[in-house]
């Protein structure tokens, strides 16, 4: 079961801060304005857990929460800030491969897509990094609520090709609306019955 109780833990600017790796761990990653924040808060049932941070000079930090006694959920900063400062860019990655290649308890990551956007260039950078570094990634489609059945079922073949270029890609798609709560039980049971 997807425990009830959700804490934020800390923020992490250094691989030195991680947390011990003692216990089952999933990552959310997306573009800025995806519906991170949205999400997390409504996985945990936490309105204000997680906060979205739209300004791009802020210092990028992964976001540890706990969830329950056996579960790290971990926020990854937004990516493709069209404004985002190069050296900040820049020391991101390098902490994202340090942190994603060295990660052993990471069972999982969440691409976070736009049901109306589909996939973009900046989330196939962060799918070829999850590729090289061997790290499981599943796509969950936000913000169903805002696309009509048709429109959504063309994004989602559009993902679904994009998909099938990724060896760290789980084929499952996941739909969901932080609004109206589509698809939310459903990601918490793949989180809580991940091996
Ligand atoms: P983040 O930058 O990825 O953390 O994105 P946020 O969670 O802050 O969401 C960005 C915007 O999209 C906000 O205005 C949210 O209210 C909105 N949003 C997020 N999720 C949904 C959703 O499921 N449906 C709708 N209609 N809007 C959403």
């Amino acid at each position: 079961l997807f425990a009830r109780e959700s804490e934020f833990l800390k923020g992490v600017v250094a691989m030195n801060g991680l947390p011990d790796a003692d216990r089952t761990e999933v990552c959310f990653a997306g573009r800025s304005n995806v519906g991170k924040s949205s999400l997390i808060n409504a996985l945990t049932g936490t309105k204000g857990l997680a906060r979205a941070s739209n300004t791009p000079g802020r210092t990028q930090e992964i976001n540890f929460f706990m969830q329950g006694a056996d579960h790290y959920l971990v926020d990854l900063p937004g990516y493709g800030y069209a404004n985002a400062p190069l050296d900040v860019v820049e020391k991101w990655q390098k902490l994202l491969k340090k942190y994603l290649s060295g990660r052993q308890n990471l069972r999982r990551a969440f691409v976070l897509i736009d049901s109306r956007h589909g996939v973009k260039a900046v989330d196939e950078e962060i799918m070829k990094l999850l590729d090289t570094s061997a790290v499981t990634f599943q796509c969950v489609m936000t913000k169903a609520d805002k696309v009509k059945a048709k429109d959504r079922e063309k994004v989602i073949e559009q993902v679904k090709t994009a998909l099938s270029k990724h060896p760290a890609a789980y084929p499952e798609i996941v739909l969901t609306s932080s609004e109206k709560g589509d698809g939310i039980s459903t990601l918490r049971a793949i989180i809580a019955n991940l091996p």
